[in-house]
């Protein structure tokens, strides 16, 4: 089969690869769609923690194929979604409910072998049902939307209080999607990007602002009285936005950090104010038991505002150039045979075949 391979920072091949097996517990899925982000790319640059030579891609659906010993026979045509981490049950973190920050944690597309190919297989728990009528386009985007679910667990926000969103990509347009359920007001995003402020509009924010202009400092002042934001999320990954959130955030405040800062990158806070307003400071990271709810809102989310644009598995490539570039907000990869099935509903453009 076709595969997308990075064997080293720059270095990225498609390949032909032996076609996978189902082992004992596994089901074998033919991809038909795997969404790229922020995280492939780093991979591809050397930025972000990986195992060389890896083929790509964490955001994954597809049809079961084939299956295991152990697994229903009845599993297979099913449209699916996969979970793309394993853990190892024994350290610390498994054995006390925080699977998520095992130690050995594999994850498909990271570490092992990932979604960018004709074929996957995984556990069979791993492979969730995607609700009738879902595209595999909108169903490989079920992962991104589970790390978000979980954030807005972390955020644990109550409805009719102020909410700052930096960063309107397409998580961020998830956040301000699970935002607006869940009764935040106002929804405000910051974002420099004039199509990103459209896209955050589209989605649910009540207000989306350039955070380049001058009077950001007064404008946010007005928008929630004068107190600040309850909430803030970060979805960029700069150290900027924490501290800009620490002087904006209202009393009892809470910043949650989504976006991937670079390793290394410091930033200037001033534990004065964190003190004197007992605000808190929250990590989120990856979908801790959310795969499943993020599949149920899948159909309930206004994920076609998104503009995306579909290429072949063989034009990795020119997606991670276009994914760079930006100029649409989610790209997806698909091999041959299901690059007609995979669209991502109305908004979808083809860039390639
Ligand atoms: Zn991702
Ligand atoms: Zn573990």
């Amino acid at each position: 089969m076709k595969a997308v391979r990075v064997h080293g920072p720059g270095d990225l091949r498609i390949e032909d690869v032996p076609d996978p097996r189902p082992a004992h517990g596994q089901v074998l899925v033919a991809v038909e769609a795997a969404g790229m982000c922020a995280t492939d790319v780093h991979i591809l640059h050397g930025t972000f923690p990986c195992r060389y030579p890896l083929t790509i891609g964490h955001e994954i659906a597809g049809r079961i194929v084939e299956v295991g010993d152990g697994v229903d026979p009845a599993r297979v045509g099913a449209s699916v979604t996969v979970e793309p981490h394993e853990y190892c049950r024994e350290c610390l973190y498994c054995r006390i409910g925080q699977e998520h920050m095992c130690t050995a944690k594999e994850a498909y597309g990271v570490h092992v072998d990932g979604g960018m190919a004709e074929y996957l297989a995984v556990p069979s728990r791993l492979a969730y049902d995607l609700p009738e009528g879902v595209s595999a386009a909108l169903g490989s985007m079920t992962e991104p939307i589970a790390c978000s679910i979980h954030a807005m667990d972390r955020l644990g926000a109550v409805s009719g209080l102020p909410v700052a969103v930096y960063g309107c990509g397409p998580a961020g347009a998830v956040l301000v999607a699970l935002c607006r359920r869940a009764g935040l007001s106002p929804i405000v995003v910051l974002d420099p990007r004039a199509e990103r402020r459209d896209l955050a509009l589209r989605v649910g924010a009540d207000i989306a602002l350039d955070p380049t202009t001058g009077e950001i400092e007064d404008i946010v002042r007005d928008l929630t009285g004068g107190y600040g934001f309850s909430y803030q999320i970060d979805a960029v990954g700069s150290p900027r936005v924490i501290e800009q959130a620490v002087a904006r955030a209202a009393r009892r405040g809470t910043v949650l950090f989504f976006g991937v800062a670079a390793p290394g990158d410091p930033a200037t806070v001033y534990p004065q104010e964190i003190y004197a307003k007992e605000l808190s400071l929250l990590g989120t990271a990856i979908n801790p038991y959310t795969h499943h709810r993020a599949a149920a809102l899948l159909p309930q989310l206004p994920l076609t505002e998104l503009r995306t644009a579909t290429y072949h598995l063989t034009d990795a490539a020119a997606a991670l150039e276009a994914q760079q570039r930006g100029e649409v907000d989610k790209i997806f990869l698909a091999p041959g045979e299901s690059l007609a099935g995979a669209g991502a509903g109305n908004g979808a453009t083809r860039a390639t075949v």
